[in-house]
């Protein structure tokens, strides 16, 4: 679509509603020629204290105009936001128009939906006022809004049960067994990587001990633990007994109320592992099985069966872990609604009180993209998560906290559904950026949060397990950063 924007340069969010609207179509900076039928004008006038938008658009030859004024007020900085805000909604409005859809979460097209409720919560809004916000501001579906005011509740409840002082730790462990058709993520088959695991975890170990000897000289609390990956349970039983000691070594555990593992793919599990799990008190493991349909997992290319998965399951539950999660995805390739609800079913049968429903995200470099497999279009996607919903809370789960990615089939998301009291807090402190989370391992992303502000700043590790074991010093230089945001806080105490 070709975009003029007069008056104002807000790209961003012009183009973020443009994909949100009309998936497919890319933003060109050309001017509009006669008989061009795919087209913006985005205008924007300031006078004072008001701000005044207009949005001509033509989609296939159908034309709409929206027009909209907005009061301005507060700092630059406050300014800035009304006036992106107004271009925004105005060319929503004109998009939604145009393409005749209502997108699920309306104009919102960040990872967090949800985050609009909890700041309204907070600054003391009451939760039906909280809902109508988003339903009116941000033309969010009545469904949806309901959903972000329960996660958006729970984010608030876990803000405020955390101190300035506290952080999460999460490992990384960027090993799989296969790489599964709709990852982009840099696992590394453990087959072809084989040689590199043991040093890899040598160097996570160091960092691990490093980290916690800074974690302590700073006086942070470690209120949650969480390894994923890649599939941590790719590591032997011995290496993971290696990495979990060196944490309960390294940092104080006392505060610490829950240790995650993802066990990840079922093909990785032994009653060896679990029982190291089990000894050093791991109170969750997440078996993420993503379907229960033999041909499914074929085409994404796991190599087992849902047999495997239920075998997993069976000596998972010998162990008695505290909580246990699974993951299912909408929208994988060759699924259809009544084999996700097949998978569903399946899931709900094993009892677990933590059950994860994600939307299958469409990822540059997956395979799903490169070899243009075949998958379940918006409407079934939605079919999926309509039965999904009712039958979740039918069996006794609530939403607890969700997210979205770019590129998600049908612009939906992913929830996480846990029984009452079964809350995986770690997901709600990373999603809802809560507290800083210290991460370890290649490609570890290090959110540092400032308490009580929207101040965020991140460092990377190094992304391939070779280069972050061959330069230790990449991490040093990060946890140096992690102590000097926490040092400049307390100077301003
Ligand atoms: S298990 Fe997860 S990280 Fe590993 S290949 Fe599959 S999707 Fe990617």
């Amino acid at each position: 679509m070709k975009l003029v924007l007069n008056g104002h340069d807000e790209r961003y969010v012009v183009e973020q509603s443009l994909m949100n609207l009309f998936p497919g179509e890319l933003p060109v900076y050309e001017p509009v020629l006669p008989g061009d039928d795919t087209w913006a004008a985005v205008s924007l006038e300031e006078t004072g204290n008001q701000c005044r938008v207009t949005v001509e658009l033509s989609y296939q030859g159908r034309n709409t105009v929206q027009a909209a004024q907005a009061p301005l007020s507060g700092t630059d900085f406050d300014r800035e936001g009304q006036r992106r805000h107004a271009i925004a909604r105005c060319f929503f409005l004109a998009a939604q128009a145009a393409a005749g859809v209502t997108p699920p979460w309306g104009m919102l097209t960040g990872v967090r939906p949800d985050k609009p409720v909890t700041w309204a919560l907070a600054d003391g809004k009451t939760p039906e006022q909280a809902q109508a916000m988003l339903e009116t501001e941000y033309f969010v579906t009545p469904e949806r809004a309901a959903l972000a005011l329960e996660t958006g509740s729970t984010a608030l409840t876990a803000a405020r049960g955390l101190g300035p002082k506290d952080i999460a730790v999460y490992v990384g462990i960027p090993f799989c067994p296969t790489r599964c058709a709709y990852c982009s993520f840099v696992s590394q088959s453990v087959e072809r990587s084989f040689s590199l695991v043991p040093p890899y975890v040598d160097a996570l170990i160091e960092e691990i001990r490093s980290g916690g000897a800074m974690v302590r000289e700073q006086g942070l609390r470690v209120r949650a633990f969480y390894m994923g990956g890649g599939t941590p349970t790719t590591l032997t039983a011995e290496q993971m007994d290696r990495v979990l000691t060196a944490f309960e070594d390294a940092f104080d555990t006392a505060s610490c109320g829950e240790v995650t593992v993802e066990a990840g793919r079922p093909d990785t599990i032994t009653a060896e592992k679990l029982a190291v799990l089990k000894a050093h008190g791991v109170s969750r493991v997440s078996v993420n099985p993503q379907t229960m349909e033999d041909h499914v997992l074929r085409a994404i290319g796991r190599r087992h069966t849902a047999r495997d998965i239920e075998a997993a399951m069976d000596l998972v539950a010998k162990y008695r872990f505290p909580h246990v999660n699974m993951d299912l995805i909408a929208g994988l390739p060759e699924d259809t609604p009544t084999g996700f609800r097949r998978s569903l079913d399946r899931c709900l049968a094993f009892g677990t009180d933590n059950v994860t429903v994600h939307t299958l995200a469409l990822k540059k470099g997956s395979r799903i993209l490169l070899e243009g497999l075949s998958i379940p279009g918006p409407e079934a996607v939605g079919e999926m998560l309509d039965y999904a919903a009712p039958a979740l809370r039918a069996a006794g789960y609530g939403p607890y906290y969700l997210y979205r990615q770019k590129y998600m089939s049908g612009s939906f998301e992913n929830i996480g559904w846990c029984r009452p009291g079964a809350e995986c807090w770690y997901n709600v402190y990373i999603m809802s950026e809560l507290c800083s989370i210290l991460s370890f391992g290649a490609g570890g992303s290090t959110k540092m949060v400032e308490p009580g502000t929207n101040r965020i700043e991140r460092v990377f590790n190094l992304k391939y397990p070779k280069e972050y074991t061959e330069r230790p010093e990449k991490c040093l230089a990060n946890q140096a950063a992690f102590a000097a945001f926490y040092g400049q806080l307390g100077s301003k105490d």
